[in-house]
C-alpha cells in the first residue's frame, strides 16, 4: 500500500486524507496545532463558543452536489439549525431589511418596506429563481469537465445577468436602506457579482443553507471522525520542519522534534511560502513560484479583526447575519466605517450558556495595522482592548445597555491567525498572483505542483486562492485524483 503524508489538517489536508483512504492509500497527517480544522475552528471562553470561521453553510439540500460532497467527508449527517434569512440590515433608526430565503416572504417584506421599489424587487426575485433551476454552482465547483460543459447553455442563456455587481444592483433601489444594504450583502464586498451572491439562495427555504449545530468545529470534528473511522492517522502538536527529497522526488518529512517519516507522496496543506522557501529550502522554484512567494500587498482585508462578545442576554430573536448602520462615520482600526458586520448566534443554543448569547463583529483592516503593534505585546493588547470597547459602545446603538451584560470579550487579528496557523499572510495562504471569482471556481491546475519536484502536491488556500471551505476541501480531493492517476489507480470517489 502506498503511503501519503499530509502536512496540516485544514480543509484541504483532511479532505485529501479521506479521499486517500477511500482509494486505498495509507495516510498520516501531521498537524502543528493541538486540534484539527485549520481556519475552520472555534474556541471556548467561559462557556461561550467563539466561531472564527463559518457564516453560511450550503450543504443540506440533498438534490445539490454540495450535499454529496459534504456527506462523503462526514460533515453530514449533523444536527441542522434552520436559518430563515441570509443577511439582514438595520438602519440607525431601527428599520430592518431581511433577505429571507422564502421568496414569497421576501417579496412581501421588501414591498411593504418599499412599495416604490416593486419593479426592482420583482427583478431581484426573478434573478434568484433563474439561478435556482438545476445545480449551476454545484456543477461548476464540484462537477467533472463534462458537467461544466453541459451547463454552458445554461450560463450562456443567463449571460446578461453576470455583469451586475451587488453595488450596481443596489443602486436601482429608491429606499435608502435597500440602496445602502445591497452592496454589503456579501460580507461587505460591493463588487461581488450579484449572481455569485445568489448562490446562497439556491435551495430557497428548504433548509439547504441551514447552520450545522455547533458551527465550524462541528464541520472539522465530523471530518476528522470520518477520516479516523476510515483508518487515517492524525498526529497533533507535530510541526513539519523539512520535506525530504531524493533525486527531485519528495520522500518524507522531518518534524521539529527531529523525527523523520517516510512516504511515497507528500501533500502540503500548510502555508505555501513556508513550504516552498523553508520546508523545501527554496530548491524547487522558478520565476513564477518566486513571484508567488512575494508578500501580498498591504490592502484592506475583510474579517481582519474579529471582536467576540459573550453577553448574558438572550439573542434568539435577532437575525443571524446583520449589517448594522451607524448613526455617523467613525474611525475603527484605522478605517472610517459607517456600518458594522455582525454574526449573532442566538439561533444555535450550543454557542453560549443557557439564556446567553454571542455577537461577533468583523472589521476590515490592513495587515500592517496590528502587525506593527504585535512586536510590543503591551501595545498590541491595549489596541485590542480599545477596539473592543469602541465596538461595544457602537453596538449600544441597537443593543441598549449592552455593556452591562458583557461577560467575555476576545479580539482576534490577522496576527492571531498567523500565530496559530503558522502562515505568512494572516489567515490566507494565498500566492501573490491575481485572483478572480471565476479563477477560484474553475481552479488553476498549475498550482498543485512545484517545478522539478515529483511526488509532491499542495492542497488548500495556496492552490485555490480562495477563502472557501468547499473549494479548499475540493482541492484535497483533486490531489488524490492526481495521485491515483500517477499510480495508475482508478479514482473511486
Ligand atoms: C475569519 C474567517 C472567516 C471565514 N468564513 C468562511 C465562511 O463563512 N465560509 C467558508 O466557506 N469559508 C470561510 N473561511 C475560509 C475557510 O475557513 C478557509 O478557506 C479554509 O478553512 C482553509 O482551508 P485550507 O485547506 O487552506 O487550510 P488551513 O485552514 O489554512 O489549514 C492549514 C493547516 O496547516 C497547519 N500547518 C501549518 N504549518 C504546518 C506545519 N509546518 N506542520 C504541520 N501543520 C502545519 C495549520 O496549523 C492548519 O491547521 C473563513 C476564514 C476565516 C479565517
Amino acid at each position: 500500500m502506498k503511503k501519503v503524508i499530509i502536512i496540516g489538517s485544514g480543509m484541504g489536508g483532511l479532505a485529501a486524507g479521506i479521499h486517500a483512504r477511500l482509494n486505498g492509500f495509507e495516510t498520516e497527517i501531521f498537524e502543528a496545532h493541538s486540534k484539527a480544522g485549520g481556519q475552520c475552528t472555534s474556541w471556548k471562553r467561559k462557556g461561550y463558543v467563539f466561531d472564527g470561521c463559518l457564516h453560511h453553510f450550503g450543504g443540506f439540500a440533498p438534490e445539490l452536489a454540495f450535499y454529496d460532497f459534504w456527506k462523503t467527508l462526514g460533515v453530514i449527517p449533523c444536527e441542522q439549525v434552520n436559518i430563515k434569512e441570509c443577511v439582514s440590515a438595520v438602519s440607525p433608526e431601527g428599520v430592518y431589511f431581511h433577505d429571507y430565503y422564502n421568496l414569497e416572504k421576501l417579496s412581501s417584506h421588501m414591498k411593504s418596506l418599499s412599495p416604490n421599489d416593486s419593479i426592482v424587487i420583482d427583478e431581484y426575485i426573478r434573478r434568484i429563481e433563474l439561478f435556482q433551476k438545476g445545480d449551476p454552482f454545484g456543477s461548476i465547483l464540484l462537477g467533472t469537465t463534462w458537467d461544466k460543459v453541459s451547463y454552458l447553455p445554461y450560463f450562456i442563456k443567463r449571460l446578461k445577468y453576470f455583469k451586475d455587481t451587488l453595488k450596481s444592483f443596489g443602486e436601482r433601489f429608491e429606499h435608502p436602506l435597500l440602496k445602502k444594504a445591497f452592496p454589503l450583502l456579501n460580507y461587505s464586498l460591493p463588487n461581488i457579482p450579484l449572481f455569485f451572491y445568489l448562490s446562497k439562495h439556491i435551495s430557497e427555504d428548504k433548509g439547504g443553507m441551514d447552520w450545522p449545530k455547533g458551527g465550524s468545529i462541528t464541520i472539522s470534528n465530523n471530518i476528522v471522525n470520518k477520516y479516523q473511522q476510515l483508518g487515517g492517522v492524525i498526529h497533533y502538536n507535530k510541526k513539519v520542519k523539512t520535506i525530504t527529497t531524493k533525486n527531485s522526488q519528495a520522500v518524507g518529512v522531518i518534524l521539529e522534534d527531529g523525527s523523520a517519516h517516510q512516504a511515497d507522496y507528500v501533500i502540503s496543506n500548510a502555508d505555501g511560502r513556508k513550504t516552498i522557501m523553508d520546508m523545501l529550502s527554496g530548491k524547487y522554484t522558478n520565476d513564477k513560484t518566486l513571484q508567488y512567494c512575494k508578500p501580498q500587498d498591504d490592502e484592506l482585508r475583510s474579517f481582519a479583526v474579529m471582536v467576540f462578545i459573550g453577553v448574558k442576554r438572550d439573542l434568539s430573536s435577532y437575525p443571524s447575519s446583520l449589517i448594522m448602520f451607524l448613526k455617523e462615520k467613525v474611525e475603527v482600526v484605522g478605517e472610517q466605517i459607517e456600518h458594522l458586520d455582525l454574526q449573532i448566534y442566538g439561533y444555535d443554543q450550543s454557542m453560549a450558556p443557557e439564556g446567553k448569547g454571542v455577537i461577533k463583529v468583523e472589521l476590515f483592516s490592513k495587515r500592517s495595522y496590528f502587525d506593527k503593534l504585535s512586536s510590543n505585546k503591551k501595545q498590541y493588547e491595549q489596541e485590542k482592548d480599545k477596539v473592543a470597547k469602541q465596538v461595544i459602545a457602537l453596538l449600544e446603538q441597537q443593543f441598549p445597555n449592552l455593556n452591562e451584560d458583557v461577560e467575555v470579550v476576545d479580539v482576534a487579528t490577522l496576527s492571531t491567525w498567523e500565530h496559530f496557523m503558522h502562515g505568512t499572510d494572516g489567515f490566507d495562504n494565498f500566492p501573490n498572483k491575481k485572483s478572480s471569482i471565476l479563477g477560484a471556481m474553475f481552479g488553476d491546475v498549475s498550482m498543485y505542483t512545484l517545478p522539478k519536484l515529483t511526488n509532491f502536491y499542495f492542497a488548500g488556500g495556496w492552490v485555490t486562492s480562495a477563502g472557501a471551505l468547499i473549494l479548499n476541501a475540493k482541492s484535497g480531493r483533486t490531489v488524490i485524483q492526481k495521485i491515483c492517476k500517477d499510480c495508475g489507480v482508478k479514482f473511486k470517489r
